[in-house]
C-alpha cells in the first residue's frame, strides 16, 4: 500500500511543481505585480466633463495621467445627469476638470461636494479673462458657457488648465509646461487655418442659424450674426413662435443653409425648414455641426481642432 503511495506520489512530482511554481508567480505578480503596472498606478486620475475638454487635457497631461471624460461623443452636457457610476468615478480621481457657467446644469452640486470633500476641482473657464465672456440676454450676471467657440479664449482655458495640473502634479510640472507650449502653438494655427478660409466668406454672407444658441462666441470672433432656435440652454422646450419667426427672418435674408447640430435631436431644424418652405423660400439643411461634443473617430471629428476645421469649413461650403 505503501510502495503504492510512494510510486503515485513519485509519478505525480513534475505536477506538483508545475502547480507550486504557478501558485507562486501568481502570488508574486498579485502581490508587486511588473515593473509597467507600478508605473502606471503612480500616474494621476483626472476626470473631465465634456469631450472638448477630454481632448484638451489628454493633449497637456499626455501619458502622465489616466484621463477619463464622463461624456461621450454626440451627448448634451445641458442635460447630462451623472449616475452613481460617474460620481463613484469622480470621488476616485485625483483631480475633476469641468466647463462651468452653468454648462454642466445638471452637475453643479456634485463638483460643490467633490470640492468640500478637498478634491482638486478645476473648473476651466475660471481662468478667462471676464472681459471675454458674452453676457446673456436674460442677465448680465449669467454668461454664455460654450467658451471653445472662440479660440483665443479656449487657449486662456487651456493654460489655466495647464498651471492647474502644474500645482496638482508638481513633479510633472516640467512636462505639462512643455505640452501646454505645444498645444498653445496647434492652437495657434487653427487660428490661422480660421482666418484663411473665412476668407472665402463675403461678411454678408455671414449669418448662422443653428438649432441653440451656441455659436456666440464664434460670431463675436470672426464676425457671424448667430441665431439659435433655442437658447443658450437646451433644457428648454423650442416653442412654434420661434420657428415662424426664424423661418421669416431666413426668407427675407434669403439664408442658403441652416444647420443641424451634433448634440442636439434634428426635430427642430427640420421643422425649421419645413417652416421657411411655407413662406415660399427654399434654404438647406448644410450637414451638421460640432457644437457641444466632439465626434468621433468614424466621422473625423475627434479632437478639438479637427472639429473646429470641420465647422468652419461646413459653413463656408453651405453659405458662400
Ligand atoms: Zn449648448
Amino acid at each position: 500500500m505503501n510502495k503504492n503511495i510512494s510510486k503515485i506520489f513519485k509519478k505525480e512530482i513534475p505536477t506538483l511543481i508545475v502547480v507550486f511554481a504557478v501558485f507562486l508567480f501568481s502570488f508574486c505578480y498579485a502581490v508587486f505585480g511588473t515593473g509597467e503596472e507600478r508605473e502606471e498606478s503612480d500616474k494621476i486620475k483626472i476626470v473631465t466633463t465634456t469631450t472638448m475638454l477630454c481632448d484638451m487635457v489628454k493633449n497637456i497631461a499626455g501619458d502622465k495621467a489616466e484621463v477619463t471624460g464622463l461624456m461621450g461623443s454626440g451627448v448634451d452636457p445641458h442635460l447630462y445627469q451623472a449616475g452613481a457610476g460617474d460620481v463613484t468615478i469622480m470621488e476616485n480621481s485625483d483631480v475633476v476638470i469641468y466647463n462651468g457657467l452653468h454648462l454642466e446644469g445638471k452637475m453643479g452640486d456634485i463638483f460643490k461636494d467633490l470640492n468640500s470633500m478637498g478634491k482638486t476641482v478645476i473648473c476651466a473657464s475660471g481662468g478667462v479673462d471676464k472681459s471675454k465672456l458674452i453676457e446673456t440676454e436674460a442677465s448680465s450676471a449669467v454668461y454664455d458657457p460654450h467658451i471653445w467657440f472662440d479660440v483665443s479664449v479656449w487657449k486662456e482655458a487651456a493654460v489655466y488648465v495647464g498651471k492647474s495640473l502644474c500645482t496638482a502634479d508638481p513633479k510633472n510640472s516640467g512636462y505639462y509646461e512643455e505640452n501646454l507650449r505645444n498645444y498653445i502653438k496647434e492652437l495657434e494655427s487653427l487660428e490661422s487655418y480660421i482666418d484663411d478660409k473665412l476668407k472665402e466668406l463675403p461678411k454678408e454672407k455671414r449669418i448662422l442659424v443653428t438649432a441653440h444658441d451656441a455659436f456666440g462666441y464664434f460670431g463675436k470672433a470672426y464676425g457671424f450674426q448667430v441665431k439659435g432656435l433655442q437658447g443658450i440652454s437646451t433644457d428648454a422646450q423650442t416653442g412654434t413662435k420661434d420657428i415662424s419667426l426664424m423661418a421669416k427672418f431666413i426668407a427675407d435674408n434669403k439664408i442658403k443653409a441652416v444647420f443641424a447640430e451634433n448634440s442636439l435631436p434634428k426635430a427642430t431644424i427640420n421643422a425649421l425648414y419645413e417652416a421657411v418652405k411655407n413662406k415660399g423660400f427654399e434654404t438647406n439643411i448644410g450637414g451638421q455641426l460640432y457644437s457641444d461634443s466632439l465626434g468621433d473617430k468614424e466621422n473625423g471629428g475627434e479632437t478639438y481642432i479637427k472639429a473646429f476645421k470641420s465647422n468652419v469649413d461646413t459653413i463656408v461650403r453651405e453659405l458662400s
